[in-house]
């Protein structure tokens, strides 16, 4: 159907020469990756299609004429979630056009940068310190009672922050130790990438992150000076941010004579694997892939209570746009495939995003709960009792959702069942 197909690299982003990355102009319109966008299943108009929004990324590359405040909404509509480059005949590089587009926005029109709570959110996950005190004040909000009156309340709603305030999960604020050492046979020196929100808001899955990688005979090491990743200022057009926050974080972990440095957020992991190829001096790895990998034939693992046996797993946007295992397949399956008397199954819908998109949850909550709901009717549907998933934005937004168990984080699991 396409000849030019034949020309094109087995790998989806390389040529012999380097990168191959089409400038938007080089889409065909075909339409195959009409079917994969949330926001054409959500909308089913051809405005909310990834091959409308390339022509309008086309325009602000290529200065081409003005774009009009309604191609600029359709825009901004957008999840982030790069599905659309996963099936694209011309490797288009939605994720990178997207972002220089942003960039060019950002700089023309400083009027639009964020101001108010968005401002505030920038910095604080920015700057770890700003946000090691936000996280102080929010984990006294929750065990002071004033959360509980807030909620009976109807202030939330009015200030507008109910939203906003159902994605609280519990606050972590003691900080973790730079080096947890291993007992068992050392088996090399690993980094733990903690990343923002995750340190905070996500512990429970660093800490089984630690557990898991000290039983298999790996130190972990966890540098203080690291930080967030960059993906949001990245996506929002800040990219001279990003790079600065990519820097320190290569900084952090270099010259530690790692084996690797390990990520538990699949959107942060995206974002790592993104940076300079000559940045980290050691490999990056998904803890799934990177317990998979040295998971040794001996350990003996528990079945979990009999009331959680059956889990559904959401793979992330961020995990499919990252390349499966030689398997074709998520390396979380075999992860999980370890633990006995369980049976775990994908999503049905696993190909479409599930709305969380960064801060799509905050700015674009009439896309994003839509997109959460039809997720969460699916996972019923299975009549599994736990919904896993590997990265923090997605398990946010989904745990906001009605009526769900909590979502966790596959290696939660596995260091239960270690016991
Ligand atoms: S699949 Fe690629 S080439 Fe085809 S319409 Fe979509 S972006 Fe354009
Ligand atoms: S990134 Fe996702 S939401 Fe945006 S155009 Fe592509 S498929 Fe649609």
């Amino acid at each position: 159907m396409f000849d030019f197909m034949d020309e094109m690299p087995d790998d989806a982003s390389y040529c012999a020469t380097g990168p191959y990355i089409p400038e938007a102009i080089d889409c065909m319109r075909c339409g195959l990756c009409v079917s994969h966008c949330p926001t054409y299943q959500l909308f089913q108009a051809e405005v909310e299609s990834p091959r409308s929004r390339v022509r309008t990324l086309d325009k602000i590359i290529n200065g081409l004429s003005p774009i009009s405040d309604s191609e600029l909404k359709h825009l901004n509509n957008c999840t982030q979630c790069r599905r659309c480059e996963t099936v694209c005949p011309s490797k288009m590089a939605y994720g990178q056009l997207f972002d220089r587009a942003q960039a060019i926005q950002q700089a023309a029109n400083p009027k639009q940068r964020p101001t108010g709570l968005a401002k505030l959110g920038y910095k604080f996950i920015e700057h770890k310190n700003a946000l090691y005190l936000a996280a102080i004040a929010l984990r006294c909000y929750q065990t002071s009672g004033i959360q509980y009156l807030l909620r009976k309340s109807r202030l939330l709603t009015l200030l507008n922050l109910e939203k906003a305030e159902a994605l609280l999960p519990k606050v972590a604020i003691h900080q973790l130790a730079k080096h947890y050492p291993t007992s068992k046979h050392p088996r090399g020196k690993v980094g733990l990438f903690t990343g923002c929100i995750s340190n905070h808001f996500d512990r429970e899955t660093l800490l089984a992150s630690i557990k898991l990688l000290n039983y298999l005979g790996f130190d972990v090491f966890i540098p203080k000076q690291q930080g967030c990743c960059g993906a949001i200022h990245q996506h929002q057009g800040y990219p001279d941010t990003a790079n600065k926050l990519a820097a320190h974080n290569i900084g952090a972990f270099n010259g530690l004579d790692l084996v690797a440095t390990i990520y538990v957020a699949s959107g942060c992991g995206l974002m790592l694997h993104e940076y300079d190829p000559q940045g980290f001096d050691h490999p990056l790895y998904d803890i799934t892939s990177f317990l998979n990998l040295h998971w040794p034939a001996d350990i003996t693992l528990k079945s979990p209570a009999a009331k959680y046996r059956k889990f559904a797993v959401h793979e992330p946007c961020s995990q499919q746009v990252q390349k499966p295992d030689k398997a074709g397949q998520h390396p979380i399956y075999a992860l999980l495939g370890k633990i006995p008397g369980i049976t775990v199954a994908p999503l049905p819908d696993n190909q479409v995003c599930c709305g969380a998109g960064g801060i799509h949850i905050l700015s674009h909550p009439a896309i994003a709960e839509p997109l959460r709901d039809k997720k969460l009717a699916h996972f019923k549907q299975t009549s599994a009792e736990l919904l896993v998933t590997t990265n923090i934005g997605c398990a946010l937004h989904l745990n906001a959702g009605p009526a769900l168990h909590k979502v966790v984080h596959p290696v939660v699991l596995l260091a239960e069942a270690l016991g």
